[in-house]
């Protein structure tokens, strides 16, 4: 049997395969610090919990409609009105498996063999497996100094074959988060070139300090017709392995995705649907407590990587650091150094290169604050051993 192209072209996902190895490895009796993936070492609310056991108890776990039970639509609909400024309707909401369910069955959708898209370095890694996956071809944009948008860049990369954008605020690896200028001007130019924009707003709710989500549909109704919005529960409710997303756009798009769904894998699993209902509707107080948590260990994790001598913007948004460590790497680059955490201090990161950039690594802080400190340990060993070899 020979593999299609489309298939053989796809690589498994650098976090989790890297989150793999280090699982593997504290099997195998390592003290591991695992920064490497991206998931609350939270549980989810108890009324989330419950909310799925009533569900498995209910009698009636069964299919529901493909594109998600009526009732968690309406609310995805609500949250998005009301709390993000996008009049949103349930007909433009599709329940889906996962945030990157949402996005690669947005893009599966709108990318037509050949179309280019561009994304806003860094990018999370599988922007670029699931545009290339869908037929298109990635155009990267390199960032601002800060990890902002460099609008000459975008332009640079614009060509007649440019479709679209995906956009991630708060970004997943830098912790930026887009200012509402900086949105305008975006929205200003895809609506100049007729593009659309995936906006991809999982970490919406993770944002710390000063700095405010804003979702570029909320900004008005030109652009509200021309962004998809992808998002769900992992991150702010800690329900990474009940598996729940949604998406959000034009009518004719979310019907699109619900017939797709309803061919490729059928409705979502009908517990999980319940228990991120209950979350919406409820609101839980753990979640805000959940924030405040992260937001300590940002602090805890940039002031530490800061006194190691780091050139990084403080993150602001999502939980991820993402430090310049371009003076520590020899000719293995940061993959090398990657390797040498792994191995030598059994610390797990993430290479920059998974999201478009050499030069940096990515550090989550999703983890207890003393195992941030055991990390900045670690990681200060390894860069001083680096800053020894160059
Ligand atoms: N989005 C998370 C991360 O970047 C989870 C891993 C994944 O889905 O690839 O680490």
């Amino acid at each position: 049997m020979r593999l299609s192209p489309r298939a053989a072209g796809l690589s498994g996902s650098i976090t989790l395969t890297l989150a793999a190895r280090a699982r593997a490895l504290a099997a195998a009796g390592r003290d591991v610090v695992s920064m490497a993936v991206g998931e609350p070492d939270f549980d989810a609310p108890p009324l989330v919990r419950a909310a799925a056991h009533a569900a498995i108890d209910s009698g009636e776990v069964r299919y529901t409609p493909a594109a998600g039970l009526p009732a968690l639509r309406a609310a995805l609909a609500a949250m998005l009105t009301e709390r993000r400024g996008v009049a949103t309707t349930p007909d433009r909401v599709v329940v889906t498996h996962s945030g990157k369910h949402a996005l690669s069955h947005a893009l599966l959708a709108l990318v037509e063999p050949g179309d280019e898209v561009l994304l806003l370095l860094p990018a999370w890694s599988s922007y670029d497996e699931l545009v290339r996956f869908a037929g298109g071809v990635v155009r990267q944009v390199a960032p601002r100094a800060d990890a902002g948008p460099d609008f000459a860049a975008l332009h640079a990369a614009l060509s007649p074959r440019t479709r679209g954008i995906v956009l991630n605020t708060p970004s997943n690896p830098s912790g930026y988060v887009w200012g509402e200028a900086e949105l305008r001007e975006l929205m200003r130019i895809a609506r100049e070139r007729d593009l659309w924009v995936i906006s991809d707003e999982i970490y919406a709710r993770l944002v710390y300090g000063a700095a405010r989500h804003v979702s570029p549909a909320s900004l008005d109704d030109d652009a509200r017709d021309r962004v998809v919005i992808v998002d769900g529960a992992s991150k702010a409710y800690a329900m990474t392995g009940y598996r729940m997303g949604f998406l959000a756009g034009p009518a004719h798009i979310a019907k699109a995705v619900g017939e797709m769904q309803s061919q490729v894998s059928g409705c979502p699993n009908f517990v999980s649907q319940q228990a991120y209902l209950a979350g919406l509707v409820n609101d839980p107080p753990e979640m805000e407590a959940m924030r405040q948590a992260f937001d300590a260990r940002r602090v805890r994790l940039y002031t530490g990587l800061r006194a190691l001598g780091l050139d990084l913007v403080e993150p602001l948004g999502a939980f991820y650091a993402f430090p310049d460590v371009a003076r520590f790497t020899d000719e293995r680059g940061v993959i090398g150094l990657c390797e040498d955490a792994l191995e030598q201090e059994a610390l797990a990161l993430v290479p920059g290169t998974a999201f478009g950039m050499e030069g940096h690594v990515r550090l989550s802080y999703a983890l207890a604050e003393d195992r941030i400190d055991e990390a900045l340990r670690r990681f200060g060993r390894v860069l001083a051993r680096g800053r020894a070899t160059t």
